[in-house]
């Protein structure tokens, strides 16, 4: 199912249409410096209106939202960050909150990224709560899924991904509408081995039969060791509409390279 993606960085919806949009997602994880930043945003700025098929956007580190807003204000690459809290205010020392987000004019968040599943214990009903507060706030949440390698030897692939996405499920095919999906096989990310064209491919399609009629056209992102080299026959497949992209995001040229 293709996806086309409008009017992101006005805080639209995704709207439904033919494949002629890939959303290319940087995720720069716990990378990055003023000056770092400072020349990789010059780049994809400057680069981004000649960009054609693809739309933009970088999650970035939360201290770096103040800069990434003021570098990219008026471009057409979006923003937003790596990680929300469930709650909405108050004594949770350490959280951001989705409505902070919102005050640096994040378009998006990613969830349940599998660093933070591993690292930090994010169970699949804390990840579902963390939609829910994206959503209330008017983001949209990009909701990352994959297995483990020792899970795909067991054949446990599609069970995992079911596991994972039930709670978010649960929010109602409405909720669904406004979020994006990333599947990104554990042991694809930052490994340099990326999951065929045809593996990734069979998940998102089976990702795709879990949601309901309502949500059909949700964005698949792929993400695991996306490079510009694998990058065009990810895209060809019929249900990837994108990539998450962590390594390779940093790095102007092969971030633009991949959107190319
Ligand atoms: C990621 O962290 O989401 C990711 C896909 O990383 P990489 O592209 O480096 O594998």
């Amino acid at each position: 199912m293709a996806s086309q993606l409008q009017s992101l960085n006005k805080g639209t919806s995704i709207l439904p249409a033919s494949r002629q949009t890939l959303l290319i997602m940087g995720n720069w994880k716990m990378n990055g410096t003023l000056a770092s930043n400072a020349a990789l945003l010059t780049a994809l700025r400057q680069a981004s209106g000649s960009v054609q098929g693809a739309h933009l956007a970088v999650c970035v580190p939360f201290p770096y939202l103040a800069q990434v807003s003021q570098a990219l204000s008026g471009s057409v690459v979006s923003w937003g960050a790596q990680d929300v809290s469930a709650h909405t205010k108050g004594a949770y020392t350490g959280e951001v909150s989705a409505a902070m987000l919102k005050d640096f004019a994040c378009r998006w968040v990613i969830v349940g990224h599998s660093e933070r599943r591993a690292l930090h214990g994010e169970s699949d009903d804390l990840v579902s709560q963390k939609v829910q507060a994206a959503l209330i706030e008017g983001l949209t949440p990009v909701v990352c899924l994959g297995e483990s390698l020792a899970e795909r030897d067991a054949g446990q692939v599609e069970a995992i991904i079911a596991r994972q996405l039930k709670p978010v499920l649960a929010l109602g095919p409405e909720a669904l509408q406004s979020i994006v999906i990333a599947y990104e096989p554990v042991w694809a990310i930052g490994t340099g081995r990326s999951a065929t064209p045809e593996q990734a491919q069979a998940v998102h399609a089976s990702i795709r039969a879990m949601l309901p009629a309502k949500a059909q056209n949700v964005p698949l992102l792929y993400g695991g060791s996306v490079k510009p080299e694998n990058a065009a026959s990810l895209f060809g497949m019929p249900d990837i509409d994108g990539a998450l992209v962590g390594g390779a995001s940093l790095v102007a040229q092969d971030f633009l390279g991949i959107a190319s």
